[in-house]
């Protein structure tokens, strides 16, 4: 049997089990909790807040409620990681996740006790990605209160053969590492953004009904939920709100440390970039940057951030 049969009859195997058991939520769907992911969110719509009398939970809160805690573990017999197990055995040693997709049936409300299920969906692979060889594996969440389903996620990764691996084995192939860039997802939601940084601009998504501007890029207004958006052209002046300095795990195609910062734009929104001409020991949280354009290619152009 192939190592690939072998993946695939495990696969086969797992999906078989169907849904686990089920995990109740450490926590009832509670108004606290509900406040501080509102606040981390920056999340204002009065629908959820305290006092408005609805008692119910922004639905993108589903996850949260089976969160394992700090310190966690997933259950011995969790299809996905049984999965990722597989895989890493069988040399697909590194992991990238690549989608996520949410369905909510139901606002949940205050006092609920919340379960939730897992179970593989499916497993698809080798193929052939800018990443490495890999299968994708999708696997599937619900959440119910009672017998009743409130919400369900497919979420996808790839398991994935580091091409730096390969090229350590392979000499002859390595290519140069500058050649190889992680690229943002664009999609209609974020293809304004990305046309923009080709031509120079810094744009941010506005609503045409009320004129809030928001980012990241989505369908709908947060504020007034209307659909109808345009765009405005940043200053690209804003300062450090926030900084990460990144010396682990390695980046394909980058030296290491990287400085990303969280930058709070003029407009008043932020945007999370890479700072390019400064020291770790150097960056202090309020300092000013201006956007500049990196051109990777002809159908990316990534802005980043330089000390004014
Ligand atoms: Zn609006």
């Amino acid at each position: 049997m192939s190592l690939h049969d072998q993946v695939m009859a495990e696969a086969a195997r797992i999906q078989g089990l169907g849904e686990t058991a089920g995990r109740e939520a450490r926590d009832p769907v509670n108004q606290p909790t509900i406040n501080n992911w509102l606040e981390a969110m920056g999340n204002t719509n009065p629908r959820f807040a305290a006092g408005s009398g609805r008692g119910e939970a922004p639905p993108s809160m589903a996850q949260v409620w089976t969160m394992y805690g700090l310190g966690g573990k997933p259950p011995a017999d969790d299809p996905l990681h049984g999965m990722m197990n597989v895989l890493t055995d069988a040399g697909y040693t590194a992991v990238l996740g690549t989608n996520c997709e949410q369905e909510y049936v139901r606002y949940l409300r205050v006092g609920e006790q919340v379960r939730v299920t897992t179970a593989l969906d499916s497993v698809v692979g080798p193929k052939q990605t800018a990443m490495g060889e890999g299968y994708f594996v999708t696997s599937r969440s619900t959440w119910y209160v009672g017998s009743e389903v409130v919400a369900t996620m497919l979420f996808r990764v790839l398991k994935y053969k580091p091409r730096s691996v390969v090229e350590e084995r392979a000499p002859a192939s390595v290519s140069k590492p500058e050649t190889f860039v992680l690229r943002p997802m664009q999609n209609r939601d974020t293809e304004f953004f990305w046309d923009g940084t080709a031509a120079g601009e810094l744009r941010i998504q506005s609503c045409n009904a009320c004129g809030a501007l928001r980012f990241p890029p989505g369908p709908a207004c947060p504020d007034c939920g209307a659909l109808d958006r345009g765009h405005v052209v940043a200053s690209g002046r804003g300062t450090v709100f926030s900084y990460v300095v990144h010396r682990h795990p390695p980046v394909p195609g980058r030296d290491l440390p990287i400085l990303i910062a969280v930058v709070d734009l003029e407009e008043g929104v932020r945007m999370v970039g890479e700072l390019v001409n400064v020291e770790p020991d150097d960056i202090k949280i309020g300092m000013p940057v201006t956007v500049d354009f990196r051109r990777i290619d002809d159908d990316l152009t990534l802005p980043v951030w330089r000390t004014s």
